[in-house]
């Protein structure tokens, strides 16, 4: 798609680190990494966001995730990663053209991903039944 920046990293229009590339998916490293190895696995075809692929085409990103995950731990010396998809603008998404971000984590990094704080047991239970009634 014209004006979408991993558009032109596909089309090798825009530079990248390419890590892994098939038919469908390409796997690059991200230019503001969170830490070493910051990876950025993306599908060839053009989608906005993580609800506008076809569900055999995420369970593709998954599969390549699931096979250079291990190897870029290795690569960088990391022992897990944070498997990260910011999907729509409220929750950070910058670049439409849906992508998962895994994020190699060491101890002692100082991430903190996100904070929680304990909800009442009839609050959860409302959100629950909310939920269900929309799906
Ligand atoms: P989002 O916030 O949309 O989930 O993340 C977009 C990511 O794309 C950001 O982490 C950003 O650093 C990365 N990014 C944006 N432009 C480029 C680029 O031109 N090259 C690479 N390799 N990464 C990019
Ligand atoms: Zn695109």
């Amino acid at each position: 798609m014209r004006d979408c920046i991993f558009c032109k990293i596909i089309a090798g229009e825009i530079p990248s680190h390419k890590v892994y590339e098939d038919d469908e998916v390409l796997a690059f490293l991200d230019i503001n990494p969170v830490n070493p190895g910051h990876t950025l696995v993306i599908p060839k075809a053009h989608h906005r966001d993580l609800l506008d692929m076809p569900a055999e085409l995420a369970s593709k990103l998954m599969n390549v995730i699931q096979k250079i995950g291990p190897a870029i731990l290795k690569a960088v010396g990391a022992d897990a990663f944070n498997l990260g998809v910011n999907n729509g603008a409220t929750a950070g998404q910058v670049v439409f053209h849906a992508h998962f971000h895994i994020m190699p984590r060491m101890a002692n990094d100082g991430h903190q991903l996100w904070h929680g704080a304990q909800a009442n047991q009839d609050e959860l239970a409302k959100v629950a039944e909310d939920i269900k009634k929309q799906l």
